[in-house]
């Protein structure tokens, strides 16, 4: 005899910016409700249920959240060991601790998907100024030098194109724990979102090809990129499921080159690139990450309609422009503008995918900057 299903409806976040806000606006239709953890006052997922404001080190609140709520998760991966362990005293939390420490290393990150036998680009472990000389002496120029820990966006790591620039990347990152890898030329990057529900079953959008400006995502178009890439990817990701046991939203962040796919990096959570699922799949990552972690049935990962997000990175463009552009989706999350942050996006959809990219054309040219030839890095 199946055990009786106890009823979720509470759940804790650890972590109150936009993934947060947009789990709640996935999960208030499902009856659920929303307790979040976040040191800033004006958390933009605080409207949307309970704000316990304190840091994330404060592990008497993580514990009381841990208490107050039937299940909890996190929308950022650099959750301290202690903060989470405090929640698990009292409630489950998903993904599980295994995934979240291991993907808060890039050098464990790295070995791991090694053990798995998951293509990487080459990497060496960096703690000293000669280890950096004898990594670079063995993988060449150029390389990206990267923080193990803490680096996001681009951010923690340097170029090194030449020998001048070896200094001056020391000088910046040198002093925590470092990873040195070989700068792939690639040909395009993408990205893989899957779930997987508490019992098992695994399901995974489209591939969806990303482009990055300055190391920050800014345009997202899935569906395109081929059925055998798929297939590629979706192995990849299934190893790494079954591995931790996972339960819930993965995203995994491909280079491809040669027409074969190499892991940059796996992120424990829901993910920039699979915003588009909002308005442009059948379920959303959001919303399938709450079912999974809830015990819930998984929806559909379908895709279905052409879809391409663009990303609002430190002011919103002018709403009542774009919103003449019909299929256009807007998103504001609610942020104060500061320079660089993620204040918003918007998904573009259409019937066909030749509307759709006359469509985002269009909306590049009016508006402007930068956005036509970042778009055209995506159509290439
Ligand atoms: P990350 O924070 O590691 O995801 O890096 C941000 C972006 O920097 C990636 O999306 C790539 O565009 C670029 N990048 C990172 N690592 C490499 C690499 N080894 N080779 C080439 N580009 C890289």
């Amino acid at each position: 005899m199946n055990s009786p299903v106890i009823p979720i409806n509470r759940i804790g976040i650890l972590g109150g910016g936009q993934l947060a806000r947009m789990m709640a606006l996935a999960g208030i239709p499902l009856g659920l409700q929303f307790r979040f953890l976040d040191p800033a006052a004006d958390a933009c997922a605080a409207p949307l249920g309970e704000l316990l404001q304190t840091g994330f080190d404060d592990v008497a609140t993580a514990a009381a959240l841990g208490q107050s709520v039937e299940v909890a998760t996190y929308d950022f991966e650099n959750v301290p060991a202690a903060t989470a362990a405090a929640v698990l005293q009292h409630c489950p939390l998903y993904p599980g601790v295994a995934a979240l420490q291991q993907c808060q290393d890039r050098l464990v990150e790295k070995r791991l998907l090694q053990e798995l036998d998951i293509a990487v680009p080459p990497f060496r472990a960096v703690d000293t100024r000669a280890d950096l000389l004898g990594a670079m002496a063995q993988l060449g120029y150029p390389a990206v030098l990267k923080t193990r820990r803490l680096g996001y966006d681009g951010k923690g790591q340097a170029i090194l194109r030449q020998p001048e620039d070896l200094e001056r990347a020391w000088q910046k990152l040198g002093g925590s724990g470092l990873i040195l890898e070989a700068f792939v030329p690639f040909e395009a990057e993408c990205s893989l979102v899957a779930v997987r529900s508490r019992d098992g079953d695994v399901r995974a959008w489209p591939l969806t090809r990303n482009v990055h400006d300055k190391g920050v995502l800014v345009l997202s178009h899935p569906g395109n990129l081929g059925s055998a890439l798929q297939a590629e990817a979706e192995q990849v990701v299934q190893r790494l499921l079954l591995h931790f046991d996972y339960v819930g939203v993965m995203t995994v962040e491909f280079f491809i080159k040669g027409g074969r796919l190499l892991v940059n990096e796996i992120a424990p959570r829901v993910h920039n690139s699979g915003h588009w699922t909002i308005d442009g799949a059948v379920t959303s990552q959001f919303e399938n990450h709450l079912r999974a972690i809830c015990g819930m049935p998984l929806g559909s990962t379908i895709q279905q309609q052409p879809s391409l997000m663009f990303n609002w990175l430190g002011n919103l463009p002018d709403r009542q422009a774009l919103l003449a552009h019909s299929g256009l989706h807007w998103h504001d999350y609610g942020k104060q503008p500061r320079a660089g942050r993620k204040l918003g996006h918007a998904t573009l959809t259409a019937a066909i995918e030749g509307e759709l990219q006359q469509s985002a054309t269009a909306l590049a040219r009016q508006l402007g900057g930068h956005w036509p030839q970042l778009l055209q890095q995506l159509f290439s």
